[in-house]
């Protein structure tokens, strides 16, 4: 996943940019909320 601090693409399990060191939040692309890295749903998934 890219790091939205740097830009620098990271494997797809990196919790943390291997570049900056910056934390990889997933945003649900439906809304933009952070949600965990094992959700499947984001918590705002009801109010879509
Ligand atoms: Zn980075
Ligand atoms: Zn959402």
């Amino acid at each position: 996943m890219l790091c939205a601090n740097c830009g620098f693409k990271n494997p797809a399990h990196a919790n943390f940019c291997q570049e900056c060191g910056s934390r990889l939040a997933r945003r649900c692309a439906a809304c933009g909320e952070e949600v965990g890295p094992t959700a499947k749903y984001c918590q705002a998934v009801a109010f879509h």
